[in-house]
């Protein structure tokens, strides 16, 4: 293996093995150095994939258990075998880093396995051991910082991976809690309390502000705490949890309201820490060579993502935004083709966000209330899954579609979902969006009937005043 490069990736996750194939298909020599033994980063190996997969399986056993009877189907003898759903999950995780492991061979790119340490603009040590005592010296032109994330501790609640857990500990319980406390109404905490709660457990949602999904617009936030409460999940708001111990068999946790803070303790099985990720940027050598970070600890950088220092550039959650797989892969690859003298930008206006619970929730673009504070005059267009032929063969009919246009000029501003297939069906909008479209434009494309996109057509129809089925 070489050492000397066009371009160090440090960091295997989606922004880092994305921007390093994109790196490489445009002729750039190139090294990826990732500290854990798979690539893939938080996403494949303890974020997206393993939560979707046990999304999907809890899914199955609640629309067995709830749903197959009103279709005429009984069954009868229904069991949770959760070693099994555990090791499903765990062969979808080794199956897709092992395809990232090829989609580097293919793409020539060399991998490097160990902590990176930027010890100059042009050098990277990789540290090739735990312990940091076997070494090795990469010479680079550019360097790309693409370091990720990490769960976000809650002072006075100490995580042990067992009974007090953050995300990672959560995927991988040996036993259905019976009763789970979730620390954080985000969408970590509702879609892992969906899962465990749909498995069996009693689950109650522990959130300091006075609403569930923070930053979605406060229709949907109100709907879906609705829906997530009659499917059983317990909600406790404006609420700080102050500290948890865990003890044999039991964890204490101590919490307060936030208004007039009014003590209380609860008892838990297992406790769920789901209060944020920060960035990870601990012995990177950031300080050694100067690169600034901002009071969150996130690496500045300009608009084509490069640092202060020349030559060394940064992409994904490390640099803060939202903090999302695809928003971390595009970073990456416009960053990638900067350097390489092209140009790009990404729009963060038409960057979907995708809550994986059951009605999925997506939004992309700006929520009524960013409207009302920016004083833009906006109209609102919504339909309801409970009038599309679609939803109701499917027996999947909560939730609704809502677009938000500007008043005059009926371009597209935003668009909220709650309802069945809600991530597939934004992207509909996101690509509207992207190209300036208008709903009037979403509302004369002809959708397939009867299918749940139509929703989204009536809610544009809506936006003008002319829905038709409703
Ligand atoms: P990461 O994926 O965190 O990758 C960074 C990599 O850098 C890691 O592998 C780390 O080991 C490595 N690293 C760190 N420091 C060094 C160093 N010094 N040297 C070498 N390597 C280093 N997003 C979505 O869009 N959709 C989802 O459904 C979704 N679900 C999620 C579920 C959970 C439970 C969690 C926790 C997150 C989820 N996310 C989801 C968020 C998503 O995982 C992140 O936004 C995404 O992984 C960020 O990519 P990244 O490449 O910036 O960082
Ligand atoms: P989050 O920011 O979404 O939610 C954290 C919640 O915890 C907030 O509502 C906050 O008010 C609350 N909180 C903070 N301190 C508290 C306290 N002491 N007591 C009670 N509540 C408290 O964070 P998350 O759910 O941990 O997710 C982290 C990141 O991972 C998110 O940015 C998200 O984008 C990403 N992620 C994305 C997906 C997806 O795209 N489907 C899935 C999982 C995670």
């Amino acid at each position: 293996m070489s050492d000397s490069y066009d371009l160090i990736v440090i960091g295997g996750g989606p922004a880092g093995y994305v921007g390093a194939i994109r790196a490489a298909q445009l002729g750039l020599k190139t090294a990826i150095i990732e500290k854990e033994s798979t690539l893939g980063g938080t996403c494949l190996n303890v974020g997206c994939i393993p939560s979707k997969a046990l999304l999907q399986s809890s899914h199955h056993f609640e629309v067995a258990s709830h749903e197959f009877a009103a279709h005429g189907i009984r069954v009868s003898g229904l069991k949770v075998d959760l070693k099994t759903m555990m090791g499903r999950k765990e062969s979808v995780v080794n199956e897709l880093t092992k395809g990232i492991e090829y989609l580097m061979k293919k793409n020539k790119i060399d991998r490097h396995v160990g902590a990176g340490e930027i010890t100059d603009p042009g050098k990277v040590l990789v540290k090739t051991t735990k312990k940091g005592n076997k070494k090795q010296v990469l010479k680079t032109s550019t360097i790309m910082i693409a370091t990720g994330s990490d769960v976000t501790p809650l002072a006075g609640v100490k995580i042990d991976e067992k009974q007090i857990v953050s995300s990672t500990g959560a995927l991988s319980l040996s036993k259905v809690p019976k009763k789970l406390v979730v620390i954080g109404a985000g969408v970590i905490g509702l879609e892992l309390g969906s899962v465990w709660h749909r498995l069996g457990a009693e689950v109650e949602v522990v959130e300091f502000l006075d609403h569930i999904l923070p930053g979605m617009d406060s229709e949907i936030s109100k709907q879906m705490q609705r829906i997530l409460k009659k499917q059983g999940l317990g909600f406790k708001l404006s609420t700080k949890v102050t500290g948890a111990t865990a003890a044999k068999g039991a964890t204490s946790l101590t919490m307060e309201t936030v208004k007039g803070g009014k003590k209380e303790t609860m008892n838990a099985d297992v406790v769920l820490v789901a209060i944020g990720r920060r960035p990870i940027t601990d012995g990177l050598g950031l300080d050694h060579v100067g690169i600034k970070t901002d009071d969150h600890g996130f690496v500045s950088v300009d608009n084509d993502y490069q640092t202060n220092v020349e030559g060394i550039y940064a992409v994904g959650d490390v640099i803060g935004g939202a903090m999302l797989a695809h928003k971390a892969e595009d970073e990456a690859v416009v960053c990638v083709e900067i350097i390489a003298g092209e140009t790009g930008h990404i729009n963060y206006d038409a960057i979907p966000g995708i809550v994986y619970t059951h009605p999925e929730v997506a939004a992309v673009g700006k929520t009524e209330e960013q409207l009302k504070a920016a004083g833009v005059d906006y109209t609102v267009g919504t339909f309801p899954f409970s009038a599309n032929a679609r939803a109701r063969c499917n027996a999947d009919d909560d939730g609704f579609v809502k677009i938000l246009t500007e008043a005059k000029i009926d371009r597209l501003l935003g668009c909220h979902i709650i309802g069945p297939e809600a991530g597939d069906l934004i992207q509909e909008v996101v690509v509207a969006m992207e190209l300036s479209g208008s709903a009037e434009d979403v509302a004369r494309i002809c959708h397939g009937h009867p299918g749940l996109p139509e929703a989204v057509k009536e809610a544009a129809l809506s936006a003008g005043g002319r829905a038709m089925h409703i």
